[in-house]
């Protein structure tokens, strides 16, 4: 008997303990989606401003073929690029009507 509700308290601590690591990569897995989504925008928000700067620099506006493909190349990896969802992780195999107006007009 004693064996027997041993064996179904250490069952019980595993379950806990299994839900709690669940739990945990459940956490992770959020901030990870989070830091990828802020990653993307601070890198599109870093292109635009360097191309603001070279603007500024030359006193000219510029034509940003640069912005373009590091939009581009963010699409790819699968962030928006639009205006609606910027920076937000696009599931896999998603596309952005949103995003491909932005990319291609
Ligand atoms: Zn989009």
């Amino acid at each position: 008997m004693t064996d027997r509700n041993e064996l179904l308290s250490d069952l019980t601590q595993f379950e806990n303990a299994l839900a709690d690591t669940y739990a945990a990569i459940g956490k992770v897995k959020q901030s990870l989606t989070e830091t990828m989504s802020e990653n993307a925008c601070l890198r599109l928000e870093n292109d635009r401003l360097r191309e603001r700067l070279a603007e500024l620099e030359k006193n000219e506006p510029v034509k940003s073929p640069a912005v373009a493909s590091s939009l581009m190349k963010v699409y790819d990896e699968g962030f928006h690029v639009c205006h609606e969802y910027y920076g937000k992780v696009l599931e896999d195999g998603e596309t952005c009507l949103l995003c491909q107006e932005v990319l291609f007009r």
